[in-house]
């Protein structure tokens, strides 16, 4: 987990002091099926079950650094898959902050659920559900991400959930996009085109 983050570091994707920090102590090795253990550290998705990836790190290092989280934030992380991510923002988040891991497929979530155990986070809660529309219980967010492709455009919904001043990370097709909510109703976006992700599946 060293030399990936220390890669990652050098090549310039990840800058963030505690996003950094999250990399060293949210070890990916415990978020993989057993049988892909010996892998956990290539810089590459590798499967877990269900048609579903855990993401590649140099993705998900360049998609923290778009979000920037911060300590004490309410997050909202769509498609919680592994449970890997999840646990370096509520890292991140810290005990004044909270997130909220939303998985379609309830043995994913489940799956999650466990992976993150070891570490003992009590701001951490995971929920089954469809995330393409948010989580309207909780909102609003400081901070939301998305770690499925959305189909053709940013969902309304995911954007209203946000604080102002709030930024969301989410793949459109191929691009990744960030939205920060500059006020109601008015939002800054800008695109990074050049990835590839599972599709997000709305019901
Ligand atoms: N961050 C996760 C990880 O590293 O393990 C990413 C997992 S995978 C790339 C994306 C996840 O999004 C899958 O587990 C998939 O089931 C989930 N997903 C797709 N559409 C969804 C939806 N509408 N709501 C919630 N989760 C969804």
């Amino acid at each position: 987990m060293k030399l990936l983050t220390e890669d990652l570091i050098s090549r310039g994707y990840l800058k963030t002091p505690r996003t950094i920090d999250a990399f060293y102590k949210i070890d990916r090795v415990d978020f993989v099926p057993e049988e892909l253990k010996s892998e956990a550290y290539v810089n590459e998705p590798l499967p877990i079950g269900y048609g579903q990836t855990i993401s590649q790190p140099l993705t998900v290092a360049f998609m923290l650094e778009l979000l920037a989280p911060e300590e004490g934030e309410k997050i909202l992380d769509v498609g919680s898959g592994s449970g890997w991510q999840s646990s370096m923002l509520a890292y991140i988040a810290g005990d004044k902050g909270k997130v909220f891991a939303i998985e379609r497929i309830s043995e994913l979530s489940e799956f999650g659920r466990k992976n993150s155990e070891k570490y003992n986070f009590k701001n951490l809660k995971f929920i089954i559900g469809d995330g393409s529309k948010g989580y309207g219980k909780e909102a609003f967010y400081d901070r939301i991400i998305v770690a499925a492709s959305a189909f053709s455009e940013i969902p309304e919904e995911l954007k209203k959930q946000l604080k102002i001043g709030g930024r969301l990370v989410i793949p459109v097709e191929n691009s990744i996009w960030l939205v920060v909510k500059k006020a109601e109703d008015e939002y800054e976006e800008k695109e990074f085109p050049g990835f590839a992700f599972v599709p997000l599946i709305s019901e």
